[in-house]
C-alpha cells in the first residue's frame, strides 16, 4: 500500500483529481444501471404485463422526497400516464428517449473519468522518468561501471511502462470495479433479496479460481522482464561495438547470443500465455455455470407466481444487470494481481530513485571561482575494488604549468585524472585545490574549472554546433567558430554540406577519429577552463591527424594549467614536469632532458618508441 501511495505521489499535484475520478466513475455507473433498469418497463409494455390493479397503484403522483423510491415512482407515474393518455407506442418512444439520454450521460461521465485517469497516469510516468534520469545521471562513476546499460535503459522504458499499467489497474480495481459491483448489487437486492443472497455465495468462487491462475503467472512475469533487460543489453552492446563485431567476424557469435536470449524470452512468455489464455475461457465457463444456476432458481421463482414476488420482466432485467457484474469482478481479481506485478517494477524503479551518489556535495560546499596556485595530491591511496591502484601518491600541478603522466598502461594515470575532477574520492589522503580539499568544494564549481579531452572522443547525436557548445549556454556562432579554429576543426567543418549544422551520427561515426578528437578539443577550448586534462588525447590517431591535433593542443595549452596523460612520449617533451608512474607509484620525475640523462624506465620507453 505504501508503495502504491508512493507511485501516486508522483502524480502531484494531480492526485487531487482522484476524488473527481471517483465521482465521475460513480455517476457513469449510476446512469448505466438506469439503462438496464429501463428493460423492466419496456418488457412490461411489450408483453402486456400491466394489469389494471398495477396501473392504479403506479399512476398516483408520488410525494417529493430525496430517495431512489421517489425517482422510480416518479418515472412510473409519468410512464403510466403516457400509456393512459397517449398510448403504448408513445410510451415506448418515451423509454427509448430516456435510454438515449441516459446512455449519453453514462458515456459522457465515463469519458471524463478516463481523461482524468490518463492525466494522472501520464503525469506519473513523466515525473518518474524525470526523477530516474536526474538521479542516474548524477550518480558517481563507479555506479556506471557496475551496472549494465541495458538494465538502466530497460528500467526507464519497460519498468516505467509497467507502472503505467499498475496505475491504470489501481484506479480501476480499487475504485471503478468495486463501485460498479456495489451499485449493481444494490440494485439486484432491490429487485430480489432472496435471489441475490444466493448469487452472492457463488460469486467469490469464480473470482477465487481466476485469481489463483493469475497469481501463478507472477513469478514468470518477473523472469520475462529480466529477459527483456538482457535483450536490450545485447542490442546496446552490438550497436556500440558494431565496428569491432564486424571486424572480428563475430556477427554469428553475437547473433547467436541474441537468438538465445530471444528464444528464452519466447519460452517464458509462451508459458505465461498457456496460463493467461486459459483464464478467459475458464472464467467464461464458470460464469455460465453461475448464470445457469440463477436462471434455474430465478426462473422457478417467476414460475411459482406472485408468492415469490419476482415478475418476468424483473427477472430478465435481473439477469441483464447480473451479467454486468461478472466482468468487473473478473477485472477486479485480475487487476489486483496486475498491481502486484507492477509493484515488482516499482521496486526496481524506486531502487534507482532512492540510490544515492557516493560523490556528493558536502553541506554548504565552498564555491571556487578561480584557480590561483596548485592542485595537490597528498598521500593519496585509491582502489576500485580490493587492489590498491594508487599508493601514497603525492604530486603537485602548478598553475600555468604542464604536468605529464607517462608509464605502462594500467599504472593508474587515468585514475589520477579521474580523482582530480572528483569522479572518485580517494580512500585515504586528500586532494586539494589552492589548499582547499576538493571534497569541500561544490562539484559544479570544481568541474567548471576543468576541461577534459579523452582518448575516446565522446560526441552526441546532435549538430556539430551543439556538440562544441555542449553545456555552455548562450554560445554564439562566433564563439563556436573561434573555438573550432583554435582546435584546427573549422576547415573540415566548413567543407561539410551543412557546416556547423551537420548532425553527426551516434557517437560521431560520420567523422574520422582525428576529426572527432578535434571537435572534443574545440569543446574544451570553448569552455576555456583554467585547468585542462588531456587523457591520451592523441594516441588513437594516425600521424597526419596527430599533427593537426598536436598543433591544436599546442594552441590550447598556451598559458594554461594542464595534466597530460600520454602514451607517445614525443607529445610531452615540452612538459614542465614529467612523472613516470608504474603500479600506482611514482618511479621517476623530472623534465624530458633530466629523465633521459639517467637509465630509468623513461629512457627505456623512449628508446623503444624511437625504434618503432
Ligand atoms: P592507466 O591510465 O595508467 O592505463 P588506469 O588508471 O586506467 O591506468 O587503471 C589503473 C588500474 O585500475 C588498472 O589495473 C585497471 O584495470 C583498474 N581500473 C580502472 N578503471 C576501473 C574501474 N572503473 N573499475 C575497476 N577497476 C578499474
Amino acid at each position: 500500500m505504501k508503495k502504491l501511495l508512493r507511485i501516486f505521489s508522483f502524480a502531484s499535484p494531480l492526485h487531487a483529481n482522484i476524488p473527481l475520478y471517483i465521482a465521475f466513475t460513480l455517476l457513469g455507473i449510476v446512469f448505466s444501471v438506469a439503462n438496464f433498469a429501463m428493460i423492466m418497463p419496456l418488457l412490461d409494455v411489450l408483453f402486456n404485463q400491466l394489469d389494471a390493479e398495477r396501473i392504479q397503484t403506479l399512476s398516483a403522483k408520488p410525494e417529493f422526497t430525496i430517495t431512489l423510491d421517489f425517482l422510480i415512482n416518479y418515472f412510473n407515474y409519468h410512464f403510466i400516464n403516457i400509456i393512459l393518455t397517449e398510448g403504448k407506442i408513445q410510451a415506448l418512444l418515451f423509454i427509448c428517449l430516456i435510454l438515449i439520454s441516459s446512455v449519453l450521460i453514462t458515456n459522457f461521465f465515463r469519458y471524463l473519468a478516463a481523461i482524468i485517469s490518463a492525466k494522472i497516469r501520464l503525469k506519473i510516468l513523466r515525473n518518474i522518468r524525470l526523477e530516474i534520469f536526474k538521479n542516474i545521471s548524477g550518480m558517481h562513476m563507479g555506479f556506471f561501471s557496475n551496472k549494465k546499460r541495458g538494465d538502466i535503459i530497460s528500467r526507464i522504458t519497460n519498468d516505467v511502462n509497467e507502472i503505467e499499467l499498475t496505475v491504470l489497474h489501481t484506479l480501476r480495481s480499487l475504485t471503478k470495479e468495486p463501485i460498479t459491483i456495489l451499485v449493481f448489487f444494490g440494485v439486484l437486492f432491490m429487485i430480489s433479496f432472496k435471489l441475490t443472497l444466493i448469487t452472492l455465495i457463488i460469486l467469490p468462487l469464480t473470482g477465487g479460481v481466476i485469481g489463483e491462475v493469475v497469481r501463478r503467472l507472477k513469478k514468470r512475469a518477473v523472469e520475462s522482464q529480466e529477459s527483456v533487460g538482457r535483450v536490450v543489453n545485447i542490442v546496446d552492446e552490438t550497436l556500440a561495438g558494431i565496428r569491432v563485431i564486424k571486424a572480428f567476424n563475430a556477427l554469428n557469435y553475437i547473433r547467436g547470443k541474441f537468438q538465445k536470449e530471444v528464444d528464452y524470452h519466447q519460452r517464458v512468455n509462451m508459458s505465461i500465455a498457456y496460463k493467461n489464455e486459459l483464464g478467459s475461457p475458464m472464467s467464461e465457463f464458470l460464469g455460465v455455470l453461475i448464470i445457469s444456476g440463477i436462471l434455474f432458481y430465478g426462473g422457478s421463482m417467476v414460475l411459482n407466481g406472485p408468492s415469490d414476488s419476482l415478475t418476468a420482466s424483473e427477472f430478465i432485467a435481473y439477469i441483464a444487470i447480473y451479467s454486468q457484474i461478472l466482468n468487473p469482478s473478473k477485472a477486479f481479481a485480475r487487476g489486483i494481481s496486475d498491481i502486484q506485478k507492477g509493484l515488482a517494477s516499482a521496486d526496481r524503479i524506486f531502487s534507482f530513485v532512492d540510490i544515492k551518489s557516493e560523490i556528493q556535495d558536502v553541506a554548504n560546499p565552498k564555491i571556487i571561482s578561480t584557480f590561483e596556485k596548485s592542485i595537490q595530491f597528498i598521500d593519496v591511496n585509491f582502489s576500485y575494488q580490493k587492489e590498491d591502484v594508487l599508493k601514497k601518491m603525492n604530486l603537485t600541478i602548478e598553475k600555468g604549468k604542464t604536468l605529464a603522466l607517462v608509464g605502462p598502461s594500467g599504472g593508474g594515470k587515468s585514475t589520477i585524472a579521474d580523482l582530480t575532477s572528483r569522479f572518485y574520492d580517494p580512500d585515504e589522503g586528500s586532494i586539494t585545490i589552492d589548499g582547499i580539499p576538493v571534497k569541500d568544494c561544490s562539484l559544479e564549481s570544481l568541474r567548471s574549472l576543468m576541461g577534459i579531452v579523452t582518448q575516446e572522443s565522446i560526441l552526441f547525436h546532435d549538430t556539430l554546433f551543439n556538440n562544441i557548445a555542449f553545456g555552455i549556454e548562450g554560445a554564439t556562432q562566433e564563439d563556436v567558430e573561434h573555438a573550432a579554429k583554435v582546435a584546427n576543426a573549422h576547415d573540415f567543418i566548413k567543407e561539410l554540406d551543412k557546416g556547423y549544422e551537420t548532425v553527426i551520427g551516434d557517437r560521431g561515426t560520420k567523422l574520422s577519429g582525428g576529426q572527432r578528437q578535434r571537435i572534443s578539443i574545440a569543446r574544451a577550448v570553448l569552455k576555456n577552463p583554467p585547468i585542462l586534462i588531456l587523457d591520451e588525447a592523441t594516441s588513437a590517431l594516425d600521424s597526419e591527424s596527430e599533427k593537426l591535433v598536436q598543433d591544436a593542443l599546442k594552441n590550447v595549452l598556451k598559458n594554461r594549467t594542464s595534466l597530460v596523460i600520454a602514451h607517445r612520449l614525443s607529445t610531452i617533451q615540452n612538459a614542465d614536469e614529467i612523472i613516470v608512474i608504474d603500479k600506482g607509484m611514482i618511479i621517476e620525475k623530472g623534465t624530458h632532458q633530466e629523465l633521459l640523462s639517467h637509465e630509468g624506465l623513461y629512457k627505456k620507453l623512449s628508446s623503444i618508441q624511437k625504434t618503432v
